[in-house]
């Protein structure tokens, strides 16, 4: 892919990048491996300085960072900035609790024969973090935060379709006060990512995207024995039963699957309603999906903005075509509209089956497929029947069935009477093919940290006679 700025809205190439070369990309990853050297001794509440910089950055620049990524990706101008102020709640989030996330965690001394033993959470060097650009500003800080809390550095390869995102981020760390390398965009393509993720300085990476982009990047690191966190696909299944409110169901499920002009991994894709209130949910669903605005994502009176890309849009609409040929049954939406942008118009299928694929594949966009169900069991049988499990929803005021539907969906979070979404103070990640590990929240943190293990004895002869070596 070419690494240029495309606006979506007009479909015009306003900025193109040359790649880096080898040579520059090595010198990159040197002042990385530097830089951790330095900010590994730093103290976290230096460091909470700089990240806590780096949020007022954010917070007076939203506007022009917000108008930068509708530019380059289409989202509408208001989603935009809501993404950047959450990026400096995240910032200054991990400012304020990286301290105490990091802290030792004493164990049991007397249990492993010890004086003292403790946990202790250490920077592991430079991390690499390849990502996507459907929250250009979002998914690198819910990396980024936590990792150079930790005394990390980072080096971010971005999506081809977003650089001067990508090179704002670099920017906003290095004017916070982080030292030069702590944080670095590196504008490669795809296929340099086995040579800097070969390289030995390079100690992890992080990966949010597809399934193919994660296999790959997975097989890499297996090779050279590299940790590796990967944030995949999803097809989030949305059950509503029969004692959901339906009207609330009906407008959160709307606001799943469209924002972000559909393109979200933790969109609600799949609607599986149970057959007592079918039609219901389905007559109100199918009105909302067809009252949003399409159009300029500068209008504040847009919903839903252009998809990213034109193979982006040519794929769900194939998607559809595929359900339509195969005699789905089409309740809104569907038609690729003509003129400039990459427009499509939010849709509802129902009268799937497994044949067809939007059945099993993810949806990349404002594309709702709707699901009858006859009971709770067949709700589950839906719900998990999918290679992916990321994130799920289910709707209902039957405490009971809460309580049974938060085990058995067989997904990384379960949002209850709610819209699935991310919070610093949550973990976030999927299982099955949807990748694994987790971001956010303490445990985020301590993927790239060495959980080191520290035992203290009174001297060699205190080890006791049922010490053993490995
Ligand atoms: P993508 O094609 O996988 O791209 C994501 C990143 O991976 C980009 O930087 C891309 O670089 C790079 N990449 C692609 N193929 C690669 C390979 N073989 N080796 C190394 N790097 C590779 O994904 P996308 O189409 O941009 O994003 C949509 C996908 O991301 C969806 O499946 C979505 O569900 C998923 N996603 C997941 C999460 C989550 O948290 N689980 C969040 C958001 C999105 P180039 O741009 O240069 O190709």
């Amino acid at each position: 892919m070419p690494i240029a700025t495309t606006n979506p809205a007009t479909g015009q190439v306003l900025k193109s990048y040359d790649p880096m070369s080898d040579e520059q990309i090595d010198a990159a990853i040197e002042r990385a491996d530097l830089a951790f050297r330095d900010l590994r001794r730093t103290t976290v509440a230096q460091r909470a300085q700089w990240m806590n910089a780096a949020a007022d950055l954010l917070d007076a620049e939203r506007d022009e960072t917000a108008r930068l990524m509708t530019t380059e990706m289409g989202k509408t101008y208001a989603a935009a900035k809501a993404e950047v102020t959450k990026c400096a709640t995240t910032c200054r989030f991990y400012a304020a609790n990286a301290e105490q996330m990091l802290d030792d965690e004493p164990a049991d001394a007397r249990a492993v024969k010890a004086t003292r033993a403790v946990v202790r959470y250490q920077p592991i060097g430079p991390v690499l973090a390849v990502m996507p650009w459907n929250f250009p500003l979002w998914q690198v800080m819910r990396f980024a935060a936590p990792a150079l809390m930790a005394g990390n550095t980072g080096l971010l390869k971005h999506a081809s379709n977003v650089p001067q995102t990508a090179l704002y981020l670099e920017d906003v760390f290095r004017r916070a006060g982080f030292p030069e390398g702590a944080f670095t965009t590196l504008l490669v393509g795809s296929e340099a990512v086995d040579r800097i993720l070969s390289d030995p300085r390079v100690r992890a990476a992080t990966l949010t995207g597809s399934e193919s982009a994660g296999r790959s990047i997975a097989q890499i690191a297996g090779r050279e024995v590299k940790k590796t966190v990967l944030e995949l696909g999803g097809s989030d299944p949305f059950v509503v039963m029969p004692s959901a409110d339906l009207d609330r169901a009906a407008e959160v499920a709307t606001t799943a699957r469209c924002q972000n002009n559909g393109q979200s991994c933790i969109a609600a894709k799949r609607f599986i309603v149970h057959t007592d209130v079918f039609d219901a949910f389905a007559e109100r669903f199918t009105a909302n999906m067809s009252a949003l605005r399409v159009g300029d994502p500068m209008d504040e009176n847009t919903d839903v903005g252009p998809l990213a890309s034109e193979k982006g849009r040519d794929e769900i609409h194939a998607q559809v075509q595929d359900a339509v040929d195969n005699g789905a049954t089409v309740l809104c939406g569907g038609e690729l509209p003509s003129g400039d942008g990459w427009y499509y118009p939010p849709t509802v299928v129902t009268d799937l089956t497994p044949q067809m694929r939007m059945w099993s594949e993810e949806v990349f966009g404002p594309v709702a497929g709707l699901f009858r169900v006859s009971s709770y069991s067949e709700a589950i049988e839906v719900a998990n029947g999918t290679s992916f499990g990321l994130g799920s929803n289910a709707w209902t005021r039957d405490p009971d069935e809460q309580e049974r539907f938060a085990t058995d969906l067989a997904a990384g979070n379960v949002f209850i009477n709610g819209m699935t979404t991310s919070y610093p103070e949550l973990p976030f990640g999927g299982v099955k093919n949807s990748g694994y590990g987790r971001e956010l929240s303490a445990l985020g943190m301590r993927e790239f940290c060495n959980i080191k293990t520290v035992w203290v004895g009174e001297g060699a002869a205190s080890a006791g006679a049922g010490a053993q070596s490995e």
